[in-house]
């Protein structure tokens, strides 16, 4: 696979390029904000195959922004290789999803909300998480001098020690709705991604009675493996579908998966959009660092989120610690991911899409 590119803009105008060659323009669903370098931002979604499919396969990227970059690359370099799709199948392609967050190198978007902790329901009042709120100043402390950093991180590592990792790593990202400059913050309402990515499932999926997502993400897990992690528990229908089509699946409610259980993760609310349809998703994670160096550098961007004054040195070192920690810039993570996405998609159409 061609290596990823380097911003938003143009990992956008390749997809853009891939799909428009192939005969698909992207439908756009624009951002109202610029992105990190004046740019306009947008969603774009193209679909392959038959608009009436009763197989609808959609593949997202960039749920959480700055892992747009491995997504991105990965939808473009399969549209460049044009594929074949079963006469019964349409694919759909999600590119940004988050388009701020990926233009900014975050992972959250333009409200510092992460997507996947905002999808809960908004008539009801916002689960509490007391858990958060006890270490909210350690996550995410006032300071990010050298000192400050060492103090709140031993302060964790003590926690971890006394209470364990499972329930640490729970209590920060399972989802917290009280601290808005803190980590895994889910928002205070549906956020523009939120309503942007109900209304192409249902204005791309209506026709299906069976649907496949595909939702790509980076940063859990071991370099460059691909772990496919059901919404659901093991008992469950879709979680059963999704073993049969991919064999290994982990459940992020089980404790099987490299993630904690969390609040507001989108998968889970498809079914309820497309009653008509059986749904079947995953996501897609695949490993980069191990998880101390990620949640330091999610912990240093909530910081600069929320401080008053950050120097522009200071700024953009944080920015780039924080795209270290979900991008691998080199040729062998690339190709890593590009062979294990190859497989999901082919298994979940049953077909080899790719010309050999
Ligand atoms: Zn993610």
């Amino acid at each position: 696979m061609r290596p990823i590119d380097s911003d938003y803009a143009t990992a956008r105008a390749r997809f853009v390029a891939a799909a428009t060659k192939a005969g698909e323009a992207p439908m756009v669903w624009d951002h109202p904000l610029l992105g990190r370098n004046g740019e306009a931002l947008g969603t774009d979604v193209v679909g392959f195959g038959p608009v009436d499919a009763p197989h609808v396969l959609l593949i997202v990227s960039a749920t959480h922004g700055v892992e747009g970059y491995a997504g991105s690359a990965l939808q473009s370099a399969w549209v460049e290789l044009g594929p074949a799709i079963p006469d019964d199948t349409a694919v759909v392609l999600v590119h940004g999803i988050n388009p701020f967050g990926f233009s900014f190198d975050r992972r959250v978007n333009e409200d510092n909300v992460d997507l996947n902790r905002n999808f809960v329901d908004w008539s009801q009042p916002v689960p509490a998480s007391p858990d958060y709120d006890a270490i909210a100043s350690l996550v995410v402390p006032p300071e990010w001098t050298a000192e400050a950093q060492a103090e709140s991180t031993a302060a964790l590592l003590d926690l971890v020690v006394a209470e364990g990792l499972e329930k640490v790593q729970a209590a920060i990202s399972g989802g917290q709705y009280s601290h808005p400059n803190g980590v895994f913050y889910g928002g205070t309402g549906p956020t523009w991604s939120h309503r942007s990515l109900r209304e192409i499932l249902t204005k791309f999926a209506a026709a299906a009675a069976r649907v496949t997502i595909v939702d790509l993400h980076t940063g859990l897990g071991p370099w460059g493996h691909g772990e496919l992690i059901s919404p659901s528990g093991s008992g469950a229908a879709d979680f059963k579908r999704a073993q049969q089509l991919w064999g290994e699946v982990t459940s992020m409610v089980d404790n099987t998966s490299v993630s904690a259980p969390v609040m507001g993760e989108w998968l889970s609310q498809v079914p309820k959009w497309l009653p008509d349809a059986e749904v079947t998703g995953v996501a897609l994670e695949y490993g980069t660092v191990d998880p101390v160096t990620v949640l330091q550098a999610l912990r240093a961007d909530a910081w600069r989120h929320g401080a008053e004054e950050v120097s522009p040195e200071l700024d953009d070192e944080i920015r780039l610690q924080l795209r270290s920690v979900f991008l691998d810039d080199g040729a062998a993570w690339a190709s890593e991911l590009w062979l294990r996405f190859i497989q999901v998609v082919d298994a979940a159409i049953g077909a080899p899409t790719l010309p050999s």
